[in-house]
């Protein structure tokens, strides 16, 4: 069945074209292809791709959504600063994701001064208006965001600004995916929004190590299944390379700039995320020459025993690309939009929010 939305879509010809072209070329076995990105999450469930494609090929979300991946732990160490009286400011995907007891929201609600803002430098311009208030920045992101942090931090914010680093890197997530074997990836439909800033390079290896065809498509619906199709060719051509097919936002070499900026301010650490165990080099802190910047080493904020998870919900393996959201018991009863369990029903890159949005599949 095509969605509505699918038969308004102005270039619904030439999806119906790419959907046949896609037909020709499935394979006959069942094939599996994983997406990280959140926007990815939503172009094919609000226009019901899925619903387009041959019965045996799937498409799995997999860890696209930076708010869903940030450990319980690291909001716990963001609400446990709110409570020593620091202003914390975050964006607004962060602000009701459930840690092991509370969510940033309820924080504020019981007193603390947590403020949403749009970027970085609203959080500096509001330490710079309160020069006696501590103000902690929680940086939450993939490579995407990370730049606009490497830029303020390289710019000097004042003293009493300093930043809870919360950062993920995504090629790392991907290959601890395929070196769990928890699932088997045919191929993988890598960021478009990431990409602009990495490029394609840092895909490679993937390929190289674990014959993984990839693509890096864009957003729009026949970005996505343009993507598919690709990774198609490459599976009856028996390639495993990195392909772009959004090639009017993405270059190989990536924006070279902010990858610059990145490497000034951060290095690369091997960190948890929420869902998985440690991932190695999958992470960024600041450099020391920055730490008067990090609120952890600043403020000495240890949080242990963090719960990830509540019962029953199965957002880590959401978050692997085990499973679909719908395949969770909670989803859409004890879980909703209205009042999540997990991460991945909070924000809109959720990919268990996509599904109550816009439909399960
Ligand atoms: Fe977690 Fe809710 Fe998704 Fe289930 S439906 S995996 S409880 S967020």
């Amino acid at each position: 069945m095509v969605s509505a939305l699918l038969e308004k879509y102005r270039d619904k010809k030439l999806a119906t074209k790419i959907v046949s072209a896609i037909q020709e070329l499935i394979p006959n076995r069942h094939v599996k292809f994983v997406h990280v990105c959140g926007s990815h999450e939503q172009t094919i469930t609000r226009f019901g791709l899925r619903s387009l494609l041959p019965d045996n090929l799937e498409v799995f979300s997999g860890p696209g959504c930076p708010v869903c991946c940030t450990p319980a732990a690291e909001i716990d160490e963001a609400i446990e600063l709110a409570r020593q009286g620091i202003l914390i400011t975050t964006f607004g995907d962060m602000f009701r994701v459930p840690s092991t007891k509370n969510t940033l929201a309820g924080t504020k609600t019981d007193g603390a001064d947590v403020r949403i803002v749009y970027s970085v430098a609203d959080a500096v311009e509001i330490a710079c208006r309160n020069p006696k208030q501590e103000v902690v920045h929680v940086a939450i992101g993939f490579e995407t965001t990370a730049p606009s942090i490497a830029a303020e931090v390289l710019r000097g914010p004042p003293e009493n600004f300093s930043l809870l680093i919360c950062h993920r890197l995504i090629p790392p997530a991907m290959e601890f995916l395929l070196a769990s074997g928890e699932t088997n990836i045919d191929g993988f439909i890598c960021p478009g929004h990431v990409s602009t800033v990495i490029g394609s390079k840092p895909y490679e290896p993937l390929s190289e190590d674990y014959k993984v065809p990839q693509v890096i498509a864009g957003f729009e619906p026949v970005d996505v299944l343009l993507g598919i199709w690709i990774l198609l060719k490459q599976l009856r051509d028996g390639r495993h390379e990195v392909e772009i097919e959004y090639t009017r936002s993405v270059r190989p070499e990536g924006n070279v700039v902010a990858q610059e900026k990145m490497r000034e301010v951060f290095e690369v650490v091997d960190k948890r995320w929420r869902g998985f165990p440690v991932v190695p080099k999958s992470a960024f802190e600041l450099r020391q020459e920055f730490e008067n910047y990090d609120a952890r080493k600043k403020f000495g904020v240890q949080v242990k025993d963090s719960v990830e998870f509540a019962k029953g919900c199965r957002c880590g393996e959401v978050l692997r690309g085990v499973i679909y959201p719908s395949e969770c018991p909670l989803f859409g009863k004890a879980c909703t939009q209205e009042h999540p369990i997990g991460p991945c029903a909070v924000t809109s890159e959720g990919a268990c929010n996509v599904a109550m949005r816009h439909g399960k599949f």
